[in-house]
Parts: C-alpha cells; structure tokens; sequence
C-alpha cells in the first residue's frame, strides 16, 4: 500500500489525513506539538462549580462552505450544527463609541449605505459619499477585472463608499477577523463572488445585499455545540484505527531523492507521498536545502487571545449583541475585538449558567497586523499582567459596565498567543509563500496545504485539502 505521511495534524493535515485513508492509503501523522487541532483547541477552566470549555482558536466555520458540510456529514455531525444568535456585532468607532454594525452588509461592506445605522456610524456627509456607490457605474473595476489585476478590499471600498466609510465599517471587521489589512487583502479571498456580482448589478452595496438574501443574518457561519474543538476530536475517532498518529514528533528534513521524512529523534520514514500542512516558515525550513528557495516567509505579529470569565448580571442584556469590533483609529480601547461568547452561541450560555445564574465568557483579542513592530501595540508579545490589566478595562468600555462590577464578578481569565496559525498577507510575503508551494510541487512528491498557502480559516482549508492530487509516487 502506498504510504502517505502528513506532517501537521491542524485541520489541514487531519482533514488530508481522513481523505487518504479513504482513499485506501497507509497514512502516518507526525505533530510537532502534542495535541491535534493546532489553532482549532479547547480551552478549559476548572471552575469551583464544574469545569467550562470554550475555543481558544477558531470558534466557527463559513456555513457556505460545501467542503465543510460534506466533511461534518461524513463524520456524522451534520445535524448538530448550529448558527449564533442573529442580533449581530458592534462597532467601537472614534468620537462615537459604541454603535450597532449595519445589519446589512459583508465584510462591514454596507448593504444599504443610506440605512440609519450607517448614517450613525459614518456622520451624514461621509454617508452620502457612501451612497455614491449606488449611482456611479462600475466602468473601471470591470475593466481591471477583465484585465486579471488584483483587486484589494481597501482599494474597492475606498473608491466606491469613500475613505470614512473603508475606516470606520470595513477596517475594523477586516483587522479584527481577518488579522488583515484592507489594502493588502485580495477581495476574492474574503468574499468571493461579490466582485464579479457587483460588476453585474453595476453596486458593490447591491451585490453585498443580493448575495445577503441568500444568508440571512446569523447563518453565514455555523459551529458545533461545545465549540469547533468537536470537529478534531470527531477527526481523531474517525482516523484512529486507520491511521497513525505520531505526536511530540517534529520532523526537521525532507529528502526528495531518496523519499524520506527524518523526525527530530533521527527516525526515518519512506514515503511515497508527503502532505506538508505547516505554516509556510515552517515549510520553507523543510524545503530550503533540497530546492532552490532563497527567501523565507515571515510571520506576523501574532494575536493573544484573553477569555475572561465573569459573573456579570449587566451582561444578561447582551449589551453589545454578539460582540464588538474595534476600529484602528480608536485610542481608549487596546483591543481589537471583543466575543461576548454567551450572548453569541446559546450552548456556551447554558454551560455557562448551569454554573452560576449570570456567569458570562468574554474572549478579547488583541494585536492587529498593522501594528507597529516596536511592541508598542498590545498582542502576541505583551506580558499576562498587563494583558490581563487591559481586558479587564476594555471589557468594561466595550460592553458599557462600570469597571468595578467587572472586576468585582471577574472569576477566572487565560490567555492563548497565536503566531504562526495566522498567515501573514502582504506581497511580499505572498510571492514566498507561492515559491515554497511551487518548490514542493516541482519535487514531486510534497504537496504544501494548510491556512498558509489555502487562505485563512477552515471553509478555504478544507476546499483546498478537497483539491489535493493524492497520487503517492510507487
Ligand atoms: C485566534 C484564532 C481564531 C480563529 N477563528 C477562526 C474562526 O472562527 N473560523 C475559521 O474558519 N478560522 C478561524 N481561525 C483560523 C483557523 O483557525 C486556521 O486558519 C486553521 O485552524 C489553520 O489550520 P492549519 O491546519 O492550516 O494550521 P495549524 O492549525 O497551525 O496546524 C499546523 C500544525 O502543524 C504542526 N507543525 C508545524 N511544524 C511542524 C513540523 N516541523 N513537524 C510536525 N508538525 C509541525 C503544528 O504544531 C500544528 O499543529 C482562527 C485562528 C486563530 C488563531
């Protein structure tokens, strides 16, 4: 039987793991770390009153995804999915504060530029240049499209709603989800059809309310009851007598010419095939001395990610619906977004309260990739106590608490740091990010998968596991 060995057991490589075995493939898994999931993991606290586990890493999955669909039918979860609380997020903008996100809209993308939350969001004269989108043809971003040039969010947003309506609505939805830059992400990759639909209806805002009608509020993504950590442990269960999986077993080279995967121990492992589902540095290390790469990829300034527990009756209300984005231009708040996680997913709110009456988690998540390199910014780098201090203030301005029933209801609190989950997007980055994918198709025998070169977030993973050529070499 050929043998496949991935190397990474995130979602990408137990997802390219599950389809070699059914694929009739003898698969290995070697993980570095040792746990499966990488950025999809639990976090628990052993409370007083029982124990209560959240995501700590990806909380949820774009329900359009079919991939994601067949994958949770398959494992026999399908009928378990379920959809957050349709109220929506919030916006914490300068000079305004807190205020609802328009209902509708893509990306922060407004449906309705002369809707009166956009008004309230935008100020009356920034609005009108908003709806501006609605009149003025779309001529050249029809012709840059039939031309193939790339086309950022920022870029698009900028020009057909104005500059306020890019700061203040897109900017922080994008920073705050996509860890990324307007100006640096490609518009296909966040939402793809909107731009081909936009040229069609000749309005991105008529595109963005088209392509609403067909996910209504609260259904464009979805999760498992007790968190997106489920769909790991259904993974393991379904690879457990079919694979093997090696954990602790970082491998540290890759010989394209005699076909071996050596482990940190020295083990050695003949494989036909070689599913590298790292990060792009990562692979880069793997790939460097059997190819002709030069340039490494770099990472970004990662995230840290503060869960507060907090026994809170304010909270009850949901003040700020499912939680809030923070724009970049804001000063008093550090955060960059906040979950209010029991407002937003009702499972989490029963665990939660079959514990104590008004207990409430609260995920804050702090370091955007804009921020300066100077470790000025709060994120990845910042010390517990000083994260810890900051969550707690910001907390109480996101969701309007005085800080003391925050700090007096505050039971217990975890910080979880990311860096290298998260694909760091800019040019530069992504033409070394394309050289290692091309590096690893020229031998072969590795095929590169995983956030990094698939895009970020389980919908774009698993479709790009879906394409994998499974063809282990005999
Ligand atoms: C805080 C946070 C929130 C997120 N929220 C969402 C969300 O709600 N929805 C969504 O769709 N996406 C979300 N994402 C993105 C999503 O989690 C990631 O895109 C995805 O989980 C990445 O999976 P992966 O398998 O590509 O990489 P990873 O999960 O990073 O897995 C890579 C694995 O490879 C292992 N590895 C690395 N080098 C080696 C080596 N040399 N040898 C062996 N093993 C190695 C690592 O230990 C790791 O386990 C979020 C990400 C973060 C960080």
């Amino acid at each position: 039987m050929p043998h496949v060995v991935v190397i990474g057991a995130g979602i990408a490589g137990l997802t390219a793991a599950y389809r070699a075995v059914n694929a009739g493939h003898h698969v290995t898994v070697l993980e570095a770390a040792s746990t499966a999931g990488g950025a999809i993991a639990p976090a628990t606290f052993k409370l007083p009153e029982g124990p209560l586990t959240v995501d700590a890493g990806a909380e949820a999955y774009a329900s359009r995804s079919t991939q994601m669909t067949q994958l949770l039918y398959e494992l026999g979860l399908a009928n378990q999915t379920v959809t957050p609380n349709p109220d929506g997020s919030w916006l914490y903008l300068p000079q305004t504060g807190a205020v609802p996100a328009p209902k509708l809209g893509m990306w922060g993308i407004p449906g309705d530029p002369t809707a009166a939350e956009v008004v309230q969001a935008l100020g009356t004269q920034a609005a009108g240049r908003a709806a501006a989108d609605l009149t003025t043809p779309m001529t050249t971003w029809a012709q840059r499209r039939a031309q193939g040039q790339p086309i950022t969010v920022g870029e698009l947003v900028a020009d057909r709603f104005g500059p306020v309506a890019l700061e203040r609505l897109v900017a922080p939805v994008v920073a705050g989800v996509h860890s990324a830059d307007p100006h640096e992400l490609d518009i296909d990759k966040i939402a793809p059809g909107l731009l081909d639909k936009a040229i069609q209806r000749d309005s991105v805002a008529r595109a963005v309310t088209d392509m609403r009608a067909a996910a209504p509020p609260g259904a464009a993504v979805k999760t498992l009851p007790g968190g997106m950590h489920r769909l790991i442990e259904a993974l393991l269960d379904a690879l457990s007598d079919r694979a093997e999986i090696r954990f602790e077993t970082r491998v540290t080279a890759l010989d394209p010419a005699t076909r071996t995967v050596t482990t940190q121990t020295g083990q050695r492992l003949s494989a036909n095939q070689v599913i590298l589902a790292v990060d792009a540095p990562s692979a880069y290390d793997l790939l460097s001395s059997s190819t002709q790469l030069t340039q490494r990829p770099t990472y970004g300034t990662g995230v840290a990610i503060v869960l507060l527990i907090v026994d809170a009756p304010g909270l009850d209300v949901h003040p700020r619906g499912t939680g809030m984005l923070v724009s970049p231009a804001v000063t008093d708040v550090r955060a960059k977004a906040a979950t209010h996680v029991t407002a937003k997913w009702q499972w989490a709110a029963q665990a939660a309260t079959s514990l104590a009456k008004h207990r409430h988690i609260i995920r804050l998540s702090y370091g955007r990739i804009t921020d300066p390199t100077d470790g000025s910014a709060p994120g990845h780098d910042t010390a517990d106590a000083d994260l810890l201090a900051m969550a707690a203030t910001d907390a109480s301005a996101i969701f309007g608490l005085e800080h003391q029933e925050l700090n007096a209801g505050l039971i217990a609190s975890k910080i979880i740091r990311w860096r290298r989950a998260m694909p760091l997007i800019t040019p530069e980055n992504t033409s070394r990010i394309r050289a290692v994918q091309e590096a690893a198709r020229a031998t072969n025998w590795i095929q590169v998968t995983g956030a990094w070169f698939a895009g970020t977030g389980l919908a774009a993973i698993s479709q790009h596991v879906t394409g994998l050529p499974l063809n282990p070499l005999q």
